[in-house]
């Protein structure tokens, strides 16, 4: 032991508690989104947009029509119509409507001059050349006319939005096959901790497997940045600061799992106020207490450090309140916070008295006969022991359950963050 091991003495924490919302501002005002970078559509998928994308065209660019049929005009009624000839999509024919005729059309080819309207061939026989109508057409009828969906110069999609089916769709028809995308954040973890085992080697007595490295890398992932797994690091000064400086070295920021609390060897504090801004040691959470949240000048660049505690639920939770919504927004994205709803309890909740307890649940939307009407309903998933991963599984909710609200009712109502949905 040398150092910070042997200095070290258990003693409460230092650190004061802050509110959920504080930790959020902190780290909102320290984190910075990466720059921008070219990408082809392919690769755009699932990344964020570093730029307004605006049409170069209309959509569509050219009067269509919107179903097979038949180009004729409209003020001819129910009269029979000769047919003088055939538009297809993806050409001009040079064809012409006049007065009496039609001309056969295709959808999404290019209306002819002088049609007025489309009849659809399911209201229309065709013998020897003249056309039969069933019902009378009016005028505009079918048309899909020039710029209806999207005009030229028109705002489509704004810088910080994620590019999903839509999104990449509708660049895709403005013609673009390249645009700027926020640099994917590559984000460091290093779980921590002498009695933590790599999955797949034998497990000696009092050790445990590594679970929180390939939770936090599936949760960043899921939060449209780059996760770089480091290892394990054990609980001395020297195997963590090694890992940290590789760390800030060579990526965007580091998570770590493990050694933020009181115990004689939970030295992350310690180390990272050695060589750090430390913003935050605790929150007033359960779980997650201990989560705390640095950075660090690297090169002349802030790097974030979010160090979380060990207990593989503290650190999922923490995670998702307050690593989630910096890395959406070290990755560019302007939409950062999960949806709220209110959700009536389906059985009693007792909890925490002292601290702001974010209870895993499973939420759905439900009709109650009662009030004739629809409300989200909360049922919470067992055991909340920060231990117990399983507590997380099936979970598409956090409960915000608030320290005055020490014992909840069937039927009261309490906020939920809504998360994407788990396996039940
Ligand atoms: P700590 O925050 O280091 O005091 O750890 C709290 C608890 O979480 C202890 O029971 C640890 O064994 C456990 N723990 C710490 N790191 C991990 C990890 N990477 N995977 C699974 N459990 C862990
Ligand atoms: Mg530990």
């Amino acid at each position: 032991m040398s150092g910070l091991e042997q200095r070290r003495i258990m003693q409460p924490s230092a650190y004061a508690i802050i509110e959920p919302e504080e930790a959020t501002r902190l780290i909102m005002g320290n984190v910075k989104a990466m720059e921008a970078e070219e990408v082809s559509l392919t690769q755009g998928i699932d990344r964020i947009l570093a730029e307004d994308i605006y049409s170069s065209l209309d959509m569509p660019p050219f009067d269509t029509t919107a179903v097979d049929g038949y180009a004729l005009i409209a003020s001819d009624g129910l009269d029979k119509r000769q047919i003088t000839g055939e538009q297809t999509a993806g050409r001009i024919s040079g064809l012409r409507v006049e007065p009496g005729k039609a001309i056969r059309i295709m959808t999404g080819a290019p209306l002819p001059p002088g049609a007025d309207a489309v009849i659809m061939v399911e209201q229309t026989s065709e013998q020897d050349g003249i056309l039969e109508v069933q019902s009378r057409p009016s005028l505009g009828d079918n048309i899909r006319p020039r710029a209806q969906d999207i005009h030229e110069g028109q705002l489509i999609l704004k810088a910080g939005m994620l590019i999903g089916p839509s999104e990449l769709g509708l660049i895709a028809t403005t013609g673009r096959a390249s645009f700027k995308v926020v640099r994917r954040p590559r984000l460091a973890i290093v779980s921590t901790g002498d009695e933590i085992v790599e999955p797949g080697q034998p497990l000696e007595p009092g050790q445990i497997y590594d679970s929180n490295r390939f939770s936090l890398m599936s949760a960043i992932t899921r939060a449209y940045a780059e996760p770089v797994p480091l290892g394990i690091a054990p609980d001395t000064e020297a195997g963590l600061r090694a890992l940290i400086d590789e760390a800030l070295q060579n990526y965007d920021g580091l998570i770590t799992s493990g050694g933020v609390s009181v115990g004689k060897l939970d030295l992350m504090k310690d180390l990272l106020e050695a060589i750090g801004t430390i913003h935050f040691g605790r929150v007033n959470l359960k779980p997650g207490k201990p989560v705390t949240f640095v950075t660090m000048e690297k090169d002349g660049q802030t790097k974030p450090i979010f160090a979380l505690p060990g207990f593989p639920v503290s650190s999922l939770v923490s995670f998702e309140l307050f690593v989630r919504p910096a890395i959406l927004k070290m990755g560019g994205r302007t939409h950062l916070q999960r949806p709220m709803v209110q959700a009536r309890l389906l059985h009693p909740v007792s909890h925490s008295a002292e601290r702001n307890e974010f209870v895993r649940a499973i939420v759905s939307l439900e009709y109650d006969t009662t009030s004739q009407s629809y409300h989200y309903t909360a049922r919470t998933t067992g055991a909340q022991n920060s231990s117990r991963l399983l507590s997380m599984l099936g979970a598409n909710a956090l409960l915000r359950l608030a320290p005055s609200d020490r014992f909840l009712e069937e039927g009261q109502f309490v906020p939920a963050i809504l998360l994407e949905q788990g396996e039940a």
